[in-house]
């Protein structure tokens, strides 16, 4: 018997979990939530307990250990575990360390995927990471090592950047030094399947310009093939509330 489910809530907005999710909800006794997870979700578990185990900044292992910790402590105690996490779990989730946790202690699990921050920003976008002829590969990148140190690659015709919001200047300079040309599209978008989601467009060498809309908010940058414009009937006439020109400098 499954004990504990380990959901993937989406990029936040809570209509954005799966009917799949939202069904493992209903049926928890104890929701272990992520910090970005939308309060609305409560309203999916209201007979569960909530309990918030999301850490904030990198590389905190220890906070790690002590969710991992707590989720078996509570699936011991009996009914039905949910660990619900931001995006999908399978990306930069750190679901392997959770789901070795509970192989070590002999309790059952499944996984329900959600819509990662990528997928979502690209919806926002209306811009699809792949292209028929031009955009073969897209790449999931986490912009910061476990030292906590900036790194870029270009290893992908679409290249999705996470945890870089707060470093969009040295990202530029990184891209640059990874071989993409200055000219390199470039979207941002952060709080991505939100209402207040904010959407801007640069190129590799003025994405610094970028931390004026987006700093201090869930970020992901869109480099390459999947950042370029389709037509002038795109993004500016489609969806003027979403979409803000990048200010000039
Ligand atoms: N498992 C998550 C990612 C967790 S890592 C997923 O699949 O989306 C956290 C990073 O995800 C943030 O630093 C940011 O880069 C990105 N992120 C999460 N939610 C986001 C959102 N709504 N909009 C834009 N980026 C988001």
């Amino acid at each position: 018997m499954t004990r504990v489910t380990i959901v993937g809530a989406g990029p936040g907005s809570a209509d954005l979990i799966t009917l799949r999710g939202a069904r493992a909800l209903a049926s928890a006794r104890v929701v272990l939530h992520d910090a970005l997870v939308d309060p609305a979700l409560r309203e999916l578990a209201p007979q569960a307990e909530w309990i918030d185990v999301g850490k904030r900044g990198f590389c905190d292992s220890t906070a790690q250990t002590r969710i991992n910790a707590l989720l078996v402590q509570h699936a011991l105690a009996g009914g039905h575990v949910v660990r619900l996490k931001g995006g999908d779990p399978s990306v930069f989730g750190r679901l392997d360390e959770e789901l070795e946790a509970l192989a070590a202690a002999g309790i059952a699990c499944e996984v329900v995927p959600g819509v990662t921050a990528a997928i979502a920003a690209a919806a926002d976008l209306k811009r699809p990471l792949t292209r028929r002829g031009s955009g073969r590969s897209v790449a999931l990148s986490t912009a910061m090592t476990r030292a906590g140190q900036l790194v870029a690659t270009r290893s992908a015709d679409t290249e999705v950047f996470y945890m870089a919001g707060r470093q969009l200047a040295a990202l530029s300079r990184r891209l640059l030094g990874a071989g993409w040309p200055p000219e390199t599209p470039v979207a941002v978008v952060s709080r991505a399947g939100w209402p207040d989601r904010h959407v801007s467009e640069h190129r590799v060498d003025t994405l610094p310009e970028a931390v004026v809309m987006h700093g201090g908010r869930p970020t992901v940058v869109v480099v390459g093939v999947g950042a370029t414009a389709l037509s002038a009937a795109d993004l500016d006439s489609i969806a003027p509330p979403a979409v803000a020109a990048a200010p000039k400098p």
